[in-house]
């Protein structure tokens, strides 16, 4: 199977159904073979619900669903452990990312160049006071630790080699440093393409300021063991 589209989702309810229809849409005309790997992360709406009833429509689409909120990185891991596509894109349930950019990222990974290619919001459509700006300074503090030039190491948008992520583990607040960890297990192509970003349509975001706080300190703590586990 050449794709594996991977969806992490926590309270999404009123995205997830326009999302599949849209992604059906794009498999469709590009004649795809496909699977939807949708991770529910504890969602106390009717997220579930709704995927159950996506499925019954769709045989492409497989459900994974969590007890509680474990985190939207804890959501990635579980689903790159069965991912079977040769290739794996990863996007946010919330139709900030557009499914139109999967043709030509799963092209650009055809051409044999890259273990991963990350997505870059270059015109972004989110608060610039509280995501912006803060953002910015986030990808030069990362650059510089890890040595990864990308505009924007966070974005939900992304594709994959299989074998890149069967090789990591994606945990804490780790899923806005995977290009680190591919790095780390040996996978330095690692590309970078401007995507089609939009407002979030419906609910709202599900990361807050703490966000900061924790992800900094997850990216120091593996940095610490990256630079001293190898002695
Ligand atoms: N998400 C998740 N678990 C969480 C938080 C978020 O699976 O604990 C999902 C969320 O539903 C969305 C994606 O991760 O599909 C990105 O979250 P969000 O859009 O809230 O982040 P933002 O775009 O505001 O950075
Ligand atoms: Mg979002």
């Amino acid at each position: 199977m050449p794709l594996s589209i991977v969806i992490p989702f926590y309270n999404e309810e009123e995205s997830l159904p326009e999302l599949i229809s849209w992604i059906e849409n794009v498999t469709q005309t590009h004649q795809y073979s496909y699977e939807i790997i949708l991770v529910d992360d504890g969602s106390t709406d009717q997220s579930w619900e709704i995927v159950k009833q996506l499925q019954l429509n769709n045989t492409h689409i497989k459900g994974i669903s969590f007890q509680r909120n474990y985190g939207k990185s804890a959501a990635l891991n579980e689903a790159f452990k069965v991912a079977k596509g040769d290739y794996v894109i990863t996007m946010d349930a919330d139709l900030q990312d557009s499914p139109e950019e999967i043709p030509e990222l799963y092209n650009m990974m055809l051409q044999g160049k890259y273990d991963i290619i990350s997505g870059w919001k270059k015109k972004r459509f989110d608060n610039a006071l509280t995501k912006n700006i803060p953002s910015k300074l986030y990808n030069y503090v990362t650059g510089k630790m890890s040595g990864i030039k990308l505009h924007d190491m966070n974005c939900g948008l992304k594709i994959y080699k299989n074998k890149v992520i069967k090789s990591i583990e994606v945990y804490g607040e780790m899923h806005r440093y995977i290009p680190v960890l591919a790095k780390w297990a040996g996978f330095r192509n690692i590309g970078e393409k401007p995507v089609v970003h939009q407002a979030r349509k419906y609910g709202v975001s599900k990361f807050g300021w703490e966000r900061f706080v924790n992800g900094f300190l997850d990216l120091a703590s593996i940095m610490f063991v990256g630079k001293y586990g190898k002695k």
